[in-house]
């Protein structure tokens, strides 16, 4: 061989080295991806919650643009160098896929052909078939805190315009998360007569995003404070944030009251709460589309220690805990606090298999079973909640058992029912925009 064929070889590793890493790499991420998407296909996860992509293969010529898109991380991947959904329940609908694909090849819709999504009918107003009943944020169909306060915000300006006076109120706005929030300091600015009811406390969904989630939106207008710059903050700064605006503007809310029912009533409504019933003109619902926790219905079930969703496990080191339930929310939260030191963990449901887990989250349950680090009472029952203790029904026997806190995960009730109860059409979408 000559200088020449030298050069010439050098030269044709210099090309196919980057080229065999390209491969290589693409080979991995096609591998892991896959993988991935299986994962929660054996685990049953493959329908998401609202609005999420559509992928078209035909149009999809494998630019991969709309992978890095996603704020929240591994939702698309690419398999067979096609974009795919590989993380479907993950997904909360941001659409930044669709707008980076350079193609066009990602819709974006609600329900899939399996699993329809109730959304109701809403008029551009935020008024809905039923006149006087409004809704603003992601009960709407609508997702993401952006659009939560903007709808919260609008709904707010169509209100005023109404013009009803009920007899207690000029509007109800349940819930306070982004949208009821931002309805809140709308209702403030064009003073109107408000009451604010939330089950649970400031910030709704954001609230419950487990500690130190990075959160990603868009500037926004909120009534009263303007233009609020946010892109990308944390659970926590915005949670503060909400909260000092709260305490500036004097913004009123009243947390833990419920919205039982709204009975149309001459020109307003009725509106029934757990603390008391009012007349009101108009009503906002900003409820959001994750319900509302299924209680026990045992004495003792309104004490402050007492909660529905695991927020962070570190808060209960050290202590006795009861987690209540049989699906995967009980059984991952029972086992996040199992696993931390010196806690004692009684895990209670009514039936005497988890049929409803995945296998994954019932093998843990055995395994801590097994390191004497949880207990585990099937069948059984709550029976009383005390101050330092809980009485169960095991097996037809009453136990007590040691408590500093109960966290009850029995599902949850739907707002889709109870829209239709008073009157607000519903369509169900079945993979459509
Ligand atoms: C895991 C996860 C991560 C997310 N990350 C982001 C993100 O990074 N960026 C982003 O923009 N969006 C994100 N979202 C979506 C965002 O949280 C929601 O779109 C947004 O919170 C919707 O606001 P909302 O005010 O319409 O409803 P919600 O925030 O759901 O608030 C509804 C409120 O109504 C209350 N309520 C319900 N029923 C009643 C009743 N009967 N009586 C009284 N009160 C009631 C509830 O307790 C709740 O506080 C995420 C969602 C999830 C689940």
């Amino acid at each position: 061989m000559n200088t020449q064929h030298y050069l010439y070889l050098i030269y044709g590793a210099l090309l196919v080295l980057p080229l065999s890493i390209y491969i290589f790499r693409a080979s991995r991420r096609n591998q892991k991806a896959r993988s991935k998407l299986q994962q929660n296909i054996d685990s049953g996860l493959t329908e998401p919650a609202s609005l999420h992509p559509v992928i078209d293969p035909n149009l999809c010529l494998g630019s991969g643009a709309c992978v890095p898109a996603c704020p929240e991380g591994d939702i698309i991947g690419m398999i067979n160098r096609k974009a795919a959904l590989i993380n479907p329940t993950k997904c909360i609908g941001h659409g930044a896929c669709a707008r980076a694909c350079p193609h066009g090849a990602i819709t974006l819709v609600f329900g899939t052909e399996k699993r329809g999504v109730d959304i109701p009918h809403v008029k551009p107003n935020f008024e809905t078939n039923v006149p006087g009943l409004f809704i603003a944020g992601e009960l709407g169909g609508m997702g993401l805190i952006r659009n939560a306060i903007e709808q919260g915000r609008q709904a707010m300006e169509s209100i005023r315009k109404r013009k009803v006076k009920g007899k207690d109120y000029d509007v109800i706005i349940v819930g306070a998360g982004p949208a009821g929030f931002s309805a809140t300091l709308g209702a403030m600015q064009h003073k109107l007569r408000y009451r604010t009811v939330e089950q649970d406390s400031l910030g709704g969904t954001v609230y419950q995003f487990p500690r130190g989630k990075l959160v990603m939106t868009q500037p926004a207008t909120l009534p009263l404070v303007g233009k609020v710059k946010f892109r990308e903050t944390t659970k926590e700064k915005l949670l503060e944030y909400w909260t000092q605006v709260k305490q500036k503007t004097g913004a009123d809310f009243s947390f833990g009251e419920r919205m039982e029912t709204i009975i149309a009533n001459g020109k307003g409504f009725r509106v029934k709460t757990s603390k008391g019933t009012y007349h009101t003109g108009s009503v906002l619902l900003a409820i959001g589309r994750r319900g509302t926790p299924r209680k026990l219905g045992v004495p003792g079930e309104e004490l402050p220690k007492v909660v529905y969703r695991l927020i962070d496990p570190e808060q209960y080191r050290g202590q006795h805990v009861l987690v209540v339930g049989g699906g995967d929310a009980a059984l991952e939260a029972a086992c996040s606090i199992a696993e931390k030191e010196s806690t004692t963990v009684t895990l209670s449901y009514r039936s005497g298999s988890f049929s409803r887990a995945k296998e994954k989250n019932r093998q843990r349950i055995d395994q801590l079973v097994t390191e004497k680090k949880l207990h585990l009472l099937l069948p059984s029952n709550v029976k009383r909640i005390y101050a330092d203790k809980v009485d169960i029904d095991h097996n037809g026997k009453l136990v007590s058992v040691p408590n500093d806190g109960v966290i009850i995960c029995a599902g949850g009730i739907l707002p889709t029912p109870f829209l239709k109860e008073i009157g607000i059409e519903v369509e169900t979408k079945f993979g459509q925009a």
